[in-house]
């Protein structure tokens, strides 16, 4: 899919847009708006119809049938849609500035409840994605889009489109290549599960999401320069990619996994990473159920291999990283500690333990995070 307007095309679609009713988007929407229209979510040509919503949600296909697991919808206030009707044009408008144009094919009340429950497994208010859900407008408005303007990339040297990955992996002569979804440092436990996926494919997509994420997770800034020092240090450059993917973190835990690996496929991918607690946030998901969820999908028909790894630490004993799958010694050997503990050290200005993260990428995290505190420089 390219629904991004170029040249005449665009100019006259702007100037279009300037007397059409105007849609806000809210910067996941915005997201979404822009990664439909590079084909990253591909096949969908807009937000999702009545139709396509009710089935993706009750069943992960779209009503044509193809496997798709979560809503990509644009929610509008009962005002913003009432002056709407199918087969009208919008304008899709982010700080009032006009991003894309819309063409109305429906409008339609969805039953958030419903959507929370099947989605993300449950309706508290407390799951980050569920709050945002119950946020959203009351209506969703159906419809094809149009890209007329691309929102600003906050890491112009790193924000490459489908179209641009693929080329670059058929450059580079990779005919095997594994994505990482991460919206976090890359810690000792990530560097395995990649480096043992390198072991087996000839190229790593590091596609760390930067779009809209918890207040709690390490800002995107934060995190590439992170990966920047890990990179030159520590990755054999030429089998490596690093890009990002501008999506919002939706935290739907087994949903999300397909969701990543469905677009990572987009990018070029023929393998996707699937670790514990995939997308995962609290504990409303267990720590495999991101993994066997691809279990109940159909052979052939996600198009793309996940690589499913077990919850990877440092034992002390074996002197290296392992899992349960590798090593026989006792959980006290074991180097583990929660993202919450993490975040809290680095905040602190602590290095975690080096078995943990590499002191040399802690102390950019650390002086990251100092920056922009409060008060930071
Ligand atoms: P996300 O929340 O998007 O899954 P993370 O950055 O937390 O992002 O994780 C990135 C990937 O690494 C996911 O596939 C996750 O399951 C996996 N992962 C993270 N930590 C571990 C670990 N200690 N052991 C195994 N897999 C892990």
């Amino acid at each position: 899919m390219d629904r991004v307007l170029r040249e005449e095309a665009r100019g006259e679609a702007l100037q279009r847009a300037g007397g059409l009713p105007r849609i806000p988007l809210d910067s996941k929407e915005l997201s979404d708006l822009e990664l439909i229209a590079v084909g990253a979510y591909s096949p969908l040509q807009g937000f999702m119809n009545r139709e396509d919503y009710l089935s993706v949600v009750e069943s992960m296909r779209l009503a044509g049938g193809i496997l798709w697991s979560l809503p990509v919808t644009l929610s509008a206030g009962a005002d913003v849609a009432g002056g709407l009707k199918p087969g009208d044009e919008a304008a899709l408008v982010h700080e009032d500035t006009v991003y894309g144009i819309i063409r109305v094919t429906d409008k339609y009340r969805y039953d958030p409840e419903a959507e929370a429950r099947q989605v993300y497994g449950t309706d508290d208010a407390a799951h980050p994605g569920v709050a945002r859900l119950y946020r959203q407008g009351e209506v969703y408005i159906g419809g094809e889009v149009w890209l007329v303007r691309r929102p600003p990339a906050e890491f112009p040297a790193y924000h490459l489109d489908p179209a641009q990955t693929r080329a670059i992996i058929r450059q580079r002569g990779w005919k095997q290549v594994a994505g990482f979804q991460t919206r976090n440092p890359v810690h000792r436990a990530h560097e395995y599960l990649q480096k043992c996926a390198l072991e087996m494919v000839d190229g790593l997509l590091l596609h760390p999401l930067v779009g809209e994420t918890k207040s709690d997770d390490i800002p995107a800034g934060v995190r590439i320069e992170s990966y920047q020092v890990l990179l030159e240090k520590y990755y054999p450059r030429d089998r490596i990619l690093l890009s990002v993917l501008p999506a919002a973190m939706r935290y739907a835990g087994p949903r999300e996994a397909v969701f990543h690996a469905i677009v990572r496929k987009n990018y070029g991918c023929t393998h996707f990473i699937v670790g514990r607690d995939h997308a995962g946030v609290g504990n409303y998901y267990g720590t495999y159920d991101a993994q066997e969820i691809f279990d109940r999908i159909p052979a052939g028909e996600l198009g793309i291999v996940p690589l499913k790894f077990e919850h990877a630490f440092y034992c002390r004993s074996c002197g290296g990283m392992a899992s349960s799958k590798t090593c026989p010694h006792d959980k006290g050997e074991h180097v583990v500690l929660s993202g919450t503990k993490v975040r809290e050290m680095l905040g602190r200005g602590e290095l975690p333990p080096p078995e943990f993260t590499r002191p040399d990428v802690a102390e950019v995290l650390i002086r990251g995070l100092a920056d922009r505190a409060p008060g930071g420089a």
